[in-house]
């Protein structure tokens, strides 16, 4: 029976080397894909008129390239471009745009079917958790979205905990940085965590990426309420690995803090928040909470948001409000996903 074919996207520059290496190629040659692949985007391989007609030929024979298209696109009054795309096994997964001044724009990818964190705050976390996506499948939601629109940046808060799928995460980044590839600086990419502790650690010793913490709330009992995860790693041994985590230059660990009426968003709150993060090399991002109708939590008014940023402004701790971008088309995590299931019955 014929091997089945291997899916070149979801190699890192090091397996393509050893995949070629067994063909009996040169390990350059691999360079030469990767620019085929991810500057010139070509996944037919008749293409790739610099490699000979006989590697052109072992290449169809035992590979492909795998080529995506988003299944649904919403586009918000804001620009934000929220894509759903269609798994192989029928699962789908979201991804989405975000326009950025200067005509640059932000991209988040999921790293997981669902997610297994049951956040309470969170549509995804609704689903549970389905299946990690494969490195290939982290790799195209970029590259699919490439085929049409610049992208500057790109952020790993979609979808599920990357750190749970820690291997097939830092194979795509490797991907993502390869210089004859796509060749991103790691201070373009930032993966985002709800915090489990030994995977943070293991994530710093394999590779570089600016890291951001989903924070939410400045005591244990409030954050435990919210997510689960703090059971596991309360606040003391979630904020001593952020404080181990290397940074370099003048590099900060975004935390984020979703502001949840009656739940947070207090003076005391902003208060406590101080204390946790004193002489940590900190930024933090305030994202006023995203009503939706699956969720009995609501929206602070400005004037506790205002007063919440202020706070925290005041004693030089860096405290950026985001927009939710994107409020017309189901923009917090996991919304289009949950709308299109429930359309699809
Ligand atoms: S917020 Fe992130 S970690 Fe929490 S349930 Fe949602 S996707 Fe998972």
């Amino acid at each position: 029976m014929d091997e089945p074919k291997i899916d070149l996207r979801g190699l890192t520059s090091a397996d393509l080397i050893g995949f070629l290496g067994g063909l009996g190629k040169e390990r350059f040659r691999s360079k030469q894909l990767m620019s085929w692949m991810y500057k010139k985007n070509v996944s037919d391989f008749e293409q790739m008129t610099d490699l000979s007609k006989d590697l052109r030929a072992q290449l169809e024979q035992r590979a492909y390239i795998s080529q995506w298209q988003p299944e649904a696109e919403e586009v918000s009054s804001d620009g934000t471009r929220k894509y759903l795309f269609r798994l192989d096994d029928g699962a789908t997964i979201e991804t989405v745009l975000i326009p950025m001044e200067s005509g640059r724009s932000t991209l988040c990818i999921s790293s997981q079917v669902g997610c297994a964190m049951g956040c309470v705050f969170c549509v995804t976390g609704t689903f549970g958790l389905k299946r990690n996506l494969t490195t290939a499948e982290i790799v195209n939601q970029v590259c699919a979205v490439r085929q049409e629109h610049h992208i500057s940046n790109i952020v790993v808060m979609g979808m599920g905990e990357p750190l749970q799928n820690l291997d097939n995460m830092v194979a795509a980044l490797d991907i993502f940085y390869d210089a004859a590839g796509m060749d991103y600086s790691s201070r373009k990419i930032t993966l985002s965590t709800c915090g489990l502790v030994p995977q943070m650690r293991e994530l710093a010793q394999r590779v570089n990426v600016n890291l951001a913490v989903s924070l939410n709330a400045s005591n244990d009992e409030v954050r435990s309420r919210l997510m689960p995860v703090n059971k596991r790693y309360p606040l003391s041994e979630l904020i001593q690995a952020c404080r181990e985590f290397p940074l370099l230059g003048k590099r900060r660990i975004t935390f984020e803090y979703i502001l949840i009426q009656g739940v947070n968003d207090s003076i005391e709150d902003a208060r406590r928040l101080v204390k946790l993060l004193h002489g940590v090399k900190a930024k933090v991002n305030l994202i006023p909470f995203n009503e939706h109708e699956s969720s009995c939590y609501k929206c602070p008014d400005e004037q506790s948001i205002n007063a919440f940023q202020s706070y925290l402004l005041q004693r030089n701790l860096v405290a950026i409000r985001r927009a939710s971008k994107g409020q017309d088309i189901s923009a917090a995590c996991g919304q289009l996903k949950g709308k299109l299931e429930r359309k699809n019955g």
